[in-house]
């Protein structure tokens, strides 16, 4: 029994382990891959019409969507299947692009080796600009291609957005962050994810809450683009921020909102999104009925499902970046 329980919580400190290793390179990454992946894509554009920012937004959506961490080190990370590639009927998966094109596969070599190759980044990102421009190049006709590559419409906005974060900075090297609530203000909190709580049935607590007074400013934690923003019956008025990485970034309870946020805008680390209050459990205006705080929730998209996690130990990383920054400024 002892031992069970032992081997149990061995499990589970590795486990937690390989998550935080596998974030860091995730979203810390190593610089030089992050810029050899950028000369691809702008080499890539420069052949095919298609912007930069959209074969970068394809190539880190599709990135996001892999757990393996090995997969973080490759180089591009779209994935066709070997059907789509090599077309129905090339059994032997032949990558002469003359065979290919004979059993109406996509594959095209982008590197001119004369093979099209599912293994090599220029090939795929070439064979996936290629399938684009087929559509066209508007920002539209861009729209409508990815549609019907993913045929979900949830992917469709999710590259498109990451696409206009990464026009707007010019880079797809965003790897600052901030604490949500403005640390020269008082404020608490502790690890309370997952815990039950009595409103609304029995959902658990999908989040972090971040006790603070009334007013404190509410910071964006990342890049990203707003994606919802207005009132609900249990998170009262609330902004939904999705990052490159397809993290969905949920701030509730607000008192108000920043000028006028609006849904669709690109926002940084550190950007005003609101100020805390204790907005919700009722109908729009409810207010009060619990302490002011900012309720955070971070939510990761696979591209098939959506599910909670706990952003507690982001919250204290992001912390201790928000302290230095304010001590060496
Ligand atoms: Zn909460």
């Amino acid at each position: 029994m002892i031992h069970a329980i032992i081997r149990c919580f061995v499990i589970i400190c590795c486990l937690f382990i390989v998550q935080q290793i596998s974030f860091q390179s995730y979203v810390y990454g190593d610089e030089s891959l992050y810029e050899e992946r950028l000369a691809l894509y702008k080499k890539t554009a420069a052949v095919s019409n298609i912007p930069w920012y959209y074969l970068a937004a394809i190539d880190q959506y599709e990135r996001n969507m892999k757990s393996n961490s090995k997969e973080d080190e490759e180089l591009i990370s779209i994935h066709f299947a070997d059907e789509v590639w090599y077309g129905i009927g090339n059994a032997a998966m032949d990558p002469n692009v003359a065979i290919i094109q004979l059993f109406n596969g996509i594959g095209l070599d982008g590197n001119g080796d004369g093979k099209a190759d599912l293994k090599n980044g220029e090939d795929v990102l070439y064979t996936m600009a290629a399938y684009l421009e087929s559509f066209g190049i508007s920002e539209d006709d861009i729209k409508i291609g990815l549609w019907n590559f993913y045929q979900r419409d949830l992917s469709v906005k999710t590259i498109t957005n990451t696409a206009k974060v990464f026009k707007h900075f010019q880079t797809t090297i965003l790897t600052d962050r901030d604490f949500p609530v403005s640390i020269g203000h008082n404020y608490s909190y502790r690890s309370t994810w997952g815990y039950r709580r009595g409103f609304g049935g029995n959902r658990i607590h999908e989040g972090t809450d971040i006790f603070a007074n009334y007013g404190t400013p509410v910071k964006s934690t990342t890049y990203g683009v707003v994606e919802l923003k207005g009132w609900n019956l249990y998170g009262g008025w609330r902004i939904g921020i999705r990052d490159i990485y397809n993290i969905y970034h949920y701030y509730a309870h607000l008192n108000s909102y920043h000028d006028d946020i609006q849904v669709g805008d690109i926002v940084k680390p550190g950007d005003v999104l609101g100020s805390v209050g204790s907005s919700g459990y009722g109908p729009p205006g409810t207010a009060g009925k619990f302490p002011p705080h900012l309720h955070y929730g971070m939510y990761k998209d696979n591209g098939r499902s959506e599910w909670s996690f706990d952003p507690y130990h982001y919250l204290k990383r992001w912390e201790r970046i928000a302290r230095e920054k304010r001590r060496s400024s």
